[in-house]
């Protein structure tokens, strides 16, 4: 997610096909599904850092899946999900996590219920042992799969610079759906939330067999994946490999683009001054460059939603949420590359929030030449070589987040490009993206995929990132 937008130039011109105007208040037309063949082999071992993969791993064969239907109205969600989840290792619960419940959107309104929890088909009491943490008892052997359905009412708030909100008659949520908080390798994650405006959730990628979006006939719908059919009131989503979940739906006047052989469309809510062409455009333009450099665009297709009162923007799998205005700063191209990095490149974005943040700082400066810009910025001392801490440590220093991680992340990876080259360190990063696609990374994991850079290395180390 991006905020503060800084004063840099915007860098002119589009890459991508001319855009198509569909009709004002349409729902978006439907599109072929794009989705991939299912993974077929496991991915290489992310200890091969000597070999550098030709192509992205496959995602895991045995990842959670899926479905799950909503019904938007009145800023009221109400829906119910089904997962199937294999663990790795035995468990004696199921942790969903509730982000709509966390500081931020619960200040403003935002509300989760969640009812008619079952494992295996049979009814069992959840225990929500805080406001973001629900609990279903559950013993599974690993490997085995388990199947957990929960039911939810979702209550959107209104005004709020957040992933939850509703305004009129557009409505949209991020992370809303009971979000399955497992960490291959590692078990629950269970980091606290973070009342900044940022995100603390982890999840892996999943397989979404289908997302059933309800609203009123006129309402348009953005959400991830292809879209594979539209009533007019209800729309069917599927998507290959996402970790989580965003939707909006308005009465969006859209406009759409194809970049570097995706769809990019974008719909703009009523009210709003910004041109669906335009916004359509520059985002198929930051997912051309992107793509030149990290890989294909991980995701179906790019579907964007420019917003009421969200202030900067706010990354999902295939989906963007994002304020009016912000063609004219960095948060386009940002939003963008997290696509790669929290999207296809996952991290834990409680505990290491930099993997993602710095990186996606990093892409843009090199999308738009602000480089020598973030390397100019004065980091706060509060921040100053702590670029790789946790949420918790930033949740009292707020005001020295973004440059301490953001930019300051970017720094250190800006001047690790330049200390071995750009051509090794581009090198590198692309066999680091091959190799960790549709995976939760941490810190080590970026370490090993730049052993043979150890100039790199100690510029991230400088930054307290390594
Ligand atoms: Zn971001």
């Amino acid at each position: 997610m991006r905020t503060l937008p800084l004063v840099l130039a915007l860098l002119a011109g589009c890459s991508t096909s001319a855009p198509a105007l569909t009709a004002d208040g349409s729902p978006p037309p439907a599109l072929p599904s794009s989705a991939a063949p299912r993974a077929a082999a496991a991915s290489p071992s992310p200890s091969a850092a000597d070999s550098c993969p030709t192509a992205n791993a496959q995602p895991d064969p045995l990842r959670p899946r899926l479905s799950a239907r909503v019904s938007i109205a009145n800023g009221v969600v109400t829906g119910s999900e089904q997962i199937a989840f294999t663990p790795d290792r035995s468990i004696s619960e199921v942790v969903l996590r509730l982000w709509a419940a966390a500081p931020r959107p619960a200040a403003s309104g935002s509300r989760i219920e969640v009812s008619g929890t079952k494992v295996d088909g049979v009814a069992v009491t959840a225990r929500r042992s805080s406001a973001t943490v629900l609990r279903l008892p559950a013993s599974v052997a690993a490997g085995r799969t388990v199947r957990v359905d929960v039911s939810f009412r979702l209550t959107l708030p209104t005004g709020a610079n957040d992933r939850f909100g509703h305004r009129g008659t557009t409505a949209w949520f991020g992370s809303g759906l009971p979000l399955l908080a497992w960490e291959r390798g590692r078990g629950w994650a269970l980091e606290p939330p973070t009342s900044a405006f940022a995100e603390a959730s982890t999840s892996e990628a999943m397989e979404l067999t289908s997302l059933s979006v309800t609203r009123a006939r006129g309402l348009g719908v953005l959400g991830p994946g292809a879209l594979v059919s539209d009533s007019g009131t209800t729309a069917v989503f599927k998507a290959r490999s996402v970790r989580d979940v965003a939707v909006a739906v308005g009465a969006f006047r859209a406009a759409r683009v194809t970049a570097s052989g995706k769809t990019v469309l974008a719909g703009v809510a009523p009210g709003l001054a910004d041109g669906p062409p335009t916004t359509a455009a520059e985002m198929g333009r930051a997912l051309s460059r992107h793509a030149a450099r990290f890989g294909p665009f991980p995701y179906e297709r790019l579907s964007v939603a420019v917003l009421p009162d969200i202030r900067g923007g706010i990354e999902y799998p295939g989906v963007i949420l994002m304020g009016t205005g912000q063609l004219d700063d960095a948060t386009a191209s940002h939003e963008v590359a997290h696509e790669w990095f929290y999207g296809l490149v996952g991290d834990d974005q409680g505990r290491d929030p930099w993997l993602d943040e710095a990186f996606a700082t990093y892409a843009e400066a090199l999308d738009r030449g602000t480089g020598r810009s973030y390397l100019r910025t004065t980091i706060p001392a509060a921040g100053r070589g702590h670029a790789g801490e946790p949420m918790t440590f930033w949740e009292s220093r707020q005001s020295a987040y973004f440059r301490s991680v953001y930019v300051q992340g970017a720094q250190g990876l800006l001047r690790a490009r330049t200390a071995v080259g750009a051509a090794a360190f581009d090198r590198a990063l692309g066999c680091h993206v091959r190799r960790n696609a549709h995976r939760i990374t941490t810190p080590a994991d970026l370490a090993t995929s730049l052993r043979g850079l150890p100039a790199a290395v100690r510029e991230l180390q400088r930054v307290g990132a390594l």
